[in-house]
């Protein structure tokens, strides 16, 4: 029986937190680190090991780990060593080191999103009480007035209303298509596609490479794969999980259904011929059971998250593309500033929100921006521009290492996980 840790609240701030996924789960604890009490109101009925893979680059680590989470969750994962990038004919053009193996002091680590959610709620249990979790709340709204803050529910499954909630302030963790948003922002529409389609997969599969190569290949036209393991030696053969992602310039996107199964018909055409020496991509697509479709979207940025005592937190506040590894990367730090903006001003929560927004707002506006313009991919988008989509015969003669590292480096340091800004190992405390 785990032991509940007890933290006497040193304010009197109520925080209700709407969703609880990445980013309002790990509120919920950095909040409760800093005694500061909290509820997580969550529409799914149970928390199901959904979903595929996700990485957690180091400034996301970083705060993980100042929550005890770091063995836990590279336990389950794999700890990434290495970035590499190849066109399509499987020519290598840049390879770089990653997390620990590249000096910082915190792992990149490549997990399940279901193990990921796992850890997170049951170290949510553990030390805040699932008493503190509700599951199967739907929030319909939130409301305020000058001494507290309020969210309206029904139940997901059958829609009756449930008990209206009140706290000091309301927190909308709530994704990408929050009511929260819609509810302050009510004219802002659909999310913004980006013209290319996402089919994604998981399957297990020898290592390939290092065997915690986190690999890109290709460009959006004819497609792009992204893979990478996110489980370890999960049979006898000493097979991973290898997560996979293929991305295809795909215009008009006409039937806008999230997460709908995919039909490998509709894609592995354009890889047909992905035959490399490190990896038969057909095959591994192929051997794949379950495939998601999803288009790219993102949002424009918002002019403003807070309102008085409602706020926005993660891909509710600014959703983008996953083309950096950042969007729960980016959630996690705003768990880590929110608390922080709380924890300074108790007597003022409203203060602390609008201290809050100023700290995250502009920067991940930045993140949203560069992973439409210059995520690390746009080596790839490079390369395949400079050969007009032809083999090299030498990386060098197309374009220099020194441009290569420019951009990996550069994306780095708008995300906010240059070493500059983490610091190295020997800087860990
Ligand atoms: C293909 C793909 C790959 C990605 N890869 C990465 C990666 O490698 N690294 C990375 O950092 N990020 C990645 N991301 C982005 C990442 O998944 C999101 O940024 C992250 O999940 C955001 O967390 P969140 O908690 O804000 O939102 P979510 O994870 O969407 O959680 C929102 C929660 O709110 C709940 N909810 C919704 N509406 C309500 C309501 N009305 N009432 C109550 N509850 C509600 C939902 O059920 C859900 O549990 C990727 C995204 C995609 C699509």
């Amino acid at each position: 029986m785990p032991v509940r840790e007890t933290v006497e609240p040193e304010t009197t701030v109520d925080v209700i937190i709407i969703g609880g996924g990445i980013g309002g789960l790990t509120l919920a604890l950095t909040l409760h680190r800093a005694g500061i009490p909290c509820r997580v109101y969550e529409a799914a009925p149970e928390i199901k090991p959904i979903g595929v893979g996700i990485n957690l680059l180091p400034h996301a680590m970083r705060e993980l780990a100042s929550l005890g989470l770091e063995a836990s969750l590279a336990a389950r994962g794999v700890v990434t060593s290495e970035a590499v990038f190849f066109n399509r004919f499987g020519q290598l053009i840049y390879r770089e080191l990653l997390g620990l193996a590249a000096g910082y002091a915190w792992p990149q680590v490549s997990i399940h999103r279901g193990d990921l959610q796992a850890v997170l709620v049951e170290t949510f249990r553990e030390r805040i009480g699932s008493d503190r979790l509700m599951l199967g709340w739907l929030c319909t709204g939130a409301v305020q007035d000058e001494r507290s803050a309020g969210a309206s529910f029904v139940e997901t499954g059958t829609r009756q209303s449930l008990p209206p909630q009140r706290g000091d302030i309301v927190i909308g963790c709530d994704g990408i298509h929050s009511t929260i948003r819609r509810q302050l922002f009510p004219g802002e529409g659909e999310p913004i596609y980006s013209g290319v389609n996402m089919w994604r997969g998981v399957t297990p599969w020898p290592p390939i490479l290092s065997g915690s190569s986190m690999i890109r290949a290709g460009w959006f036209t004819p497609a792009k794969i992204v893979i990478y393991p996110i489980r370890d030696r999960i049979d006898a053969q000493g097979r991973q999980l290898l997560n996979w992602v293929v991305e295809i310039e795909t215009p008009n996107y006409a039937n806008w259904n999230w997460n709908r199964p995919g039909q490998l018909s509709d894609f592995l055409g354009a890889m047909s011929d992905w035959h490399f020496d490190w990896l038969d991509v057909p095959q591994l697509l192929r051997s794949t059971e379950v495939i998601l479709e999803y288009p790219m979207v993102d949002k424009d940025p918002l002019p403003r998250w807070s309102f008085g005592r409602i706020s926005l937190l993660g891909d509710a506040a600014h959703p983008m593309y996953p083309r950096g590894s950042n969007g729960a990367g980016q959630a996690i730090l705003d768990a880590r500033a929110l608390a922080e903006a709380l924890a300074a001003s108790p007597a003022d929560p409203v203060g602390a929100l609008a201290a809050y927004e100023n700290r995250r707002l502009a920067a991940t506006a930045r993140v949203v921006r560069t992973n439409r313009t210059a995520p690390p991919d746009a080596i790839l988008g490079e390369v395949f521009r400079r050969t007009g989509d032809q083999p090299f015969r030498s990386i060098d003669e197309v374009i220099s290492r020194e441009e290569l590292v420019a951009i990996s480096e550069g994306y780095k340091r708008i995300a906010g996980y240059d070493q500059d800004a983490l610091g190295s190992a020997e800087t860990r405390r």
